[in-house]
């Protein structure tokens, strides 16, 4: 709808996304309260996170390491001399009256994200992930005379992801999101669950003429809680934008909210009404750092990630961009992928069986890969014995698959032998078999050399039926071939 009407009208929509992501530490950023999600309230507090006076905040390794991992992986640079700031405002859910963050200079900047859409690759420039505490959590909807306040969540650990304002449709940030959340996944710094909140979004959004170089007036939308609803809030509020401006009517700076059942944005409050945060250096914490070979240790373990690996899949291994990139969506798959790659050279065939046959009874069972008891040893056995043209791919599929998932102690060539499986290599028998089918047939014999080449197929299914998938489909093709040529 908006892509039309902004084109129609020849308006761009642009776009800055700020993401939250919360990391999957153990404790909290500045104290060793658990920072796991869905405990009873309040019971992952202390001191520290309660903002007693007299506490001191500590600053948490794995936090710093998180951080670093995700600017490596974005193509950031690390700032090696850092310190944190603190952000003061009044409010219930954050008891200590401020939040400590990262303001003048975030731990990674200058990096990328590579997003891949309908219309090509574009690189999506980020302008810093900084480190900073989540404030506690109140909730309006449980009391009817009370706000209740849960401070599980205050001072948990956070990377705010900061783009630039490159991204031009609710596609494109759609796209930049669903990144995102595969590479911290892919990282292992964040399980990227937007409906626990671990992955939350703010998109700025200003809408401007084709060819104006200033950006247009900005709004903000707030704590978007999916991918879905971040594109649709983008569409929604840049229609809304180009709207006003064709009536004439100027846009205010306002800081907006999103109805998800109503698909709509409205206003939170105005630019007037905007926090001034007071930041100043955070006096209870050292400067934090790093140093060059603590960098190019993290470097080393990073794990392969998405876009290394699609390039390895379709540059070197030869699958299609969509096969690529439904493997790489999922580490689990990439990781029983990988494994498979290394049993069988038919690499083609290997991503046909993980995203054929694996996933459709993995979908259908509601089993995560990795949880597939079937090895990948043993469907690269399966692969094997079709290439050698021992057994069919009908056959495979459809009885020595299921007799696998059954028996998975069982090894395929066993378990094809038991079946009966085997293909029956004897030319005679093949010979005499397609000779049957041709009898049947005269009519159609006669259609064939009359020109009617594509009738080979009915021909093919006969003869495969009577074998009962027991011949070599590619042999047989062939002699059936030459026998109608004659
Ligand atoms: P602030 O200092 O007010 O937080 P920033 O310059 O840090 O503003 O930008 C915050 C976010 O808004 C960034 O993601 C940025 O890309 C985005 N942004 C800035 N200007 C615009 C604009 N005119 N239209 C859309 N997004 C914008
Ligand atoms: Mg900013």
């Amino acid at each position: 709808m908006t892509i039309q009407t902004a084109q129609a009208l020849d308006y761009e929509v642009v776009i800055g996304l700020e993401v939250h992501a919360q990391m999957a530490t153990a404790s909290k950023a500045f104290c060793s309260d658990s920072a796991a999600f869905g405990a009873n309230p309040n019971r992952h507090v202390s001191p520290v996170s309660l903002g007693h006076p007299g506490t001191l905040p500590f600053i948490n390794k794995k936090h710093v390491e998180f951080a670093v991992k995700l600017g490596l992986a974005t193509n950031c640079q690390i700032r090696k001399h850092n310190f944190f700031d603190r952000k003061n405002y009044f409010y219930a859910d954050l008891p200590k009256g401020y939040q400590i963050t990262q303001d003048a200079a975030a731990i990674c900047y200058d990096g990328f994200i590579r997003i891949k859409t309908a219309s090509g690759q574009k690189n999506i420039r980020l302008n810093r992930i900084h480190m900073e505490e989540d404030a506690g959590k109140s909730i309006h909807n449980l009391d009817d005379e009370n706000t209740l306040i849960d401070l599980n969540r205050a001072g948990v650990p956070l990377l705010e992801i900061v783009s630039e304002p490159d991204l031009r449709s609710g596609e494109e940030a759609h796209v930049f999101l669903s990144e995102i959340r595969k590479l911290v996944r892919f990282l292992g710094i964040c399980d990227g669950n937007m409906e626990e909140g671990s992955l939350r979004c703010d998109a700025n959004i200003s809408v401007r003429k084709k060819g104006e170089t200033e950006y247009g007036t900005r709004c903000e939308v707030k704590n978007l809680n999916s991918i879905k609803n971040v594109q649709k809030a983008i569409e929604f509020e840049a229609e809304r934008q180009i709207g006003l401006l064709e009536q004439g009517k100027k846009i205010e700076q306002n800081t907006l909210n999103f109805d998800a059942d109503s698909g709509e944005t409205s206003v939170l409050r105005s630019k007037e009404m905007a926090n001034d945060y007071r930041y100043f250096p955070e006096p209870d914490l050292p400067p934090l750092v790093l140093s060059d070979a603590y960098i190019a240790e993290i470097k080393k373990s990073l794990p392969a990630l998405p876009e290394e690996l699609y390039e390895k899949y379709t540059t070197n291994l030869g699958l299609s961009d969509y096969e690529a990139s439904v493997i790489t969506a999922d580490q689990d798959l990439v990781l029983y992928f990988e494994e498979l790659i290394n049993e069988t050279a038919n690499y083609k065939a290997a991503a046909h069986w993980l995203m054929g046959s694996i996933k459709s009874y993995l979908n259908n069972h509601a089993v995560f890969i990795g949880d597939f008891w079937v090895k990948p040893k043993t469907v690269a056995e399966i692969i094997a014995m079709i290439d050698d043209g021992k057994i069919s791919h009908t056959a495979a599929t459809q009885q020595l698959f299921p007799e696998l998932i059954n028996h998975p102690e069982k090894t395929a060539v066993k378990t094809a032998s038991a079946l009966n499986l085997f293909i029956d290599q004897s030319v005679e028998k093949l010979d005499l078999l397609i000779d049957q089918v041709l009898q049947l047939h005269p009519q159609k014999v006669s259609e064939y050399k009359k020109g009617k080449k594509g009738i080979i197929g009915m021909f093919m299914g006969e003869v495969m039926k009577l074998s009962k998938g027991k011949i070599d489909p590619k042999t047989a093709n062939r002699v059936l071939a030459e026998k109608l040529e004659k």
